[in-house]
C-alpha cells in the first residue's frame, strides 16, 4: 500500500543518502593524505596541430589510493575544491608541470611544446598565487610563454573583475591562458574581451554529437570564428574518431586533443611523430 512504498522509498533515499556521506568522508580524508603519500602522478594528453605536427600536452591529474584504487579528478577535485586542499594540491601539480616544461625546453626536438595545466578559480583567488607561479618558473627555470593555464568558463563567471585582474597580473610573468569546457557556461563577448586569453578550448561535447546534431555543428562553428575575431587560436577537446577530426578539420578547426591522437598516459609515452595532418 501507499503508506509502504511511502516507507521503503524513504529507506531506500536515505541509505543511498548515507552512503554517498560515508564516500564523501572516505574520500576527504584519503584526500587530506595523498600528498604527503605520494598517491598523485601527472597524466599527459598530446595536442596536435592539423599539419600533423605535435604542440605540446595537457597535463591531468590521477590520484591512486591503496584502498580505494584510482579516483577520478571529476570526483576528488571538487571535494579538494571544498576543503581547501586544492591550493597545496595544485601548487605540487604546477611545481611537477613546470619541471617537466623545463626538461622538454632543454630538449630541441620538444623545446617548443606546451603544456597546459588545470587551474580552479579558487588558486586564482589565493593572494599568494601569482607569486607562487612566478617562483615556481624561476626555481624550474621554465620559459613562461610555453606555459598555458586553463580555467573553466562556469568557474570565470564569478567575480569576474577580479579574475581579470589576477589574469592580467599572471599575463605580465609572460603565461599564456586557455578558457577551458568553452561553450557550457555563459560568457558575455564583451568580457571575454577584456580577458587576456590565447585560446578558446571546445567542449568536448559538442565534438561527441558533432556528426548528428546540427545545433552542434553551429556552436562549433560560431566558436571559430569568435576565436577568429578575436585573434584566438580554438582547439577541439575530445575528438574521438576519425569522423570527427575531419568534419572539425572542414570547419577551419586547427588545433585538436582526443583519444584518437592520444590517451592520457605517463610522460615516458608521448611521441614527437606526427599524427593524422587535415584536409
Ligand atoms: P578537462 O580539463 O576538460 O580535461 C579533459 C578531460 O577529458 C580529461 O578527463 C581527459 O582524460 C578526458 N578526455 C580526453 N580526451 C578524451 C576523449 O577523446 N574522449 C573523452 N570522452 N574524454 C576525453 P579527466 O582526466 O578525468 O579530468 C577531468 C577534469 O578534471 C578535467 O577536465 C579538469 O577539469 C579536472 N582536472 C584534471 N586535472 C586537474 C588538475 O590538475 N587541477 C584541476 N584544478 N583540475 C583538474
Ligand atoms: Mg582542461
Ligand atoms: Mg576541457
Ligand atoms: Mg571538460
Amino acid at each position: 500500500d501507499a503508506k509502504n512504498r511511502g516507507r521503503n522509498r524513504y529507506c531506500f533515499y536515505d541509505s543511498k543518502l548515507q552512503a554517498k556521506v560515508l564516500a564523501r568522508s572516505a574520500l576527504q580524508s584519503g584526500l587530506r593524505q595523498a600528498l604527503s603519500l605520494q598517491q598523485f602522478s601527472l597524466y599527459f594528453q598530446p595536442q596536435y596541430h592539423s599539419d600533423g605536427q605535435m604542440l605540446g600536452a595537457e597535463v591531468l591529474l590521477r590520484w591512486f589510493d591503496p584502498e580505494l584504487g584510482p579516483v577520478s579528478p571529476v570526483e576528488f577535485i571538487p571535494l579538494a575544491e571544498d576543503s581547501g586542499l586544492i591550493l597545496p594540491i595544485g601548487a605540487w601539480v604546477l611545481q611537477q608541470s613546470c619541471q617537466q616544461l623545463a626538461d622538454w625546453q632543454r630538449d630541441p626536438v620538444k623545446t617548443h611544446w606546451h603544456l597546459a595545466v588545470n587551474l580552479s578559480v579558487r588558486q586564482l583567488h589565493d593572494p599568494d598565487f601569482v607569486k607562487l607561479v612566478r617562483d615556481t618558473l624561476q626555481q624550474t627555470g621554465a620559459r613562461p610563454e610555453n606555459l598555458v593555464l586553463e580555467l573553466t568558463e562556469t568557474q570565470l563567471l564569478e567575480d569576474i573583475e577580479a579574475v581579470i585582474a589576477k589574469m592580467q597580473q599572471l599575463g605580465e610573468l609572460g603565461v599564456r591562458f586557455s578558457l577551458d569546457d568553452f561553450g557550457t557556461g555563459y560568457s558575455s563577448l564583451s568580457y571575454l574581451k577584456r580577458l587576456p586569453l590565447n585560446q578558446l578550448k571546445i567542449d568536448g561535447s559538442f565534438v561527441r554529437d558533432l556528426l548528428d546534431d546540427p545545433s552542434d555543428e553551429a556552436i562549433i562553428r560560431t566558436i571559430l570564428a569568435l576565436g577568429n575575431s578575436l585573434e584566438l587560436a580554438v582547439i577541439a577537446e575530445g575528438v574521438e574518431t576519425e569522423a570527427q577530426y575531419q568534419a572539425l578539420c572542414k570547419l577551419g578547426c586547427q588545433q585538436f586533443q582526443g583519444y584518437l591522437l592520444g590517451r592520457p598516459a605517463p610522460v615516458e609515452q608521448l611521441t614527437v611523430t606526427p599524427q593524422r595532418p587535415g584536409l
